[in-house]
């Protein structure tokens, strides 16, 4: 990501919001864990029910502001001090290089890969080598609707607790699903 255009962009942003109002200029500065990871602007912050994680993501065309708070859907006043805080100090976030599979070599790396990926991105992966959701999903014995709010709230900084084990899993039907493909078609010629 090129720190410049992501100023750029979140400034222009950040222009529908406005003057800072007090509720955000309370959080200014106060972020931690300041990264910035794939496409993602990323910290946390301490809010008045606990901790929020807070993310806003460089889309080709505009910034969409996500929290993990309960009004945090599209955006809320500690996206906005996110916001403030990135174009502020955008050198405090430390910049999490791409993390690619093909160099995972231990479960150090494994984690870093899964921490990275996101589910959408393999979901869309996934669909590309000719799976869909909905086969993945009856494979492992979920729904496709809940592979879908585990994506939606991976996308809102909610992290659902199998979240790992659903991207592995996922991780091995892309790498074998010229094989299952494969026999899936002879088992249906077979019948
Ligand atoms: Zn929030």
């Amino acid at each position: 990501m090129d720190i410049e255009q992501a100023k750029k962009a979140v400034g222009k942003e950040l222009r529908v919001y406005g003057g800072i109002s007090e509720k955000v200029n309370r959080y200014i500065g106060k972020f931690y864990q300041r990264q910035i990871k794939n496409e993602r602007i990323l910290a946390k912050v301490k809010g008045n029910y606990g901790e929020y994680t807070v993310s806003l993501k460089l889309g080709e065309r505009r910034v969409d502001f996500n929290c993990s708070c309960y009004i945090g859907k599209h955006g809320c006043h500690h996206c906005v001090a996110l916001a403030h805080t990135f174009l502020k100090d955008s050198e405090s976030f430390e910049l999490i290089n791409e993390v690619g599979r093909s160099g995972i070599k231990n479960l150090e790396q494994l984690g870093k890969y899964l921490d990275y990926v996101t589910l959408g991105e393999l979901m869309d992966e996934l669909k590309s080598v000719g799976i869909s959701q909905k086969e993945f999903a009856e494979a492992v014995g979920t729904s496709s609707q809940h592979l879908s709010s585990v994506k939606a709230s991976e996308a809102r900084n909610r992290f659902f607790k199998g979240l790992g084990a659903i991207k592995l899993a996922c991780l091995w039907m892309i790498e074998n699903a010229k094989k299952i493909k494969k026999s899936d078609k002879k088992s249906k010629k077979t019948k």
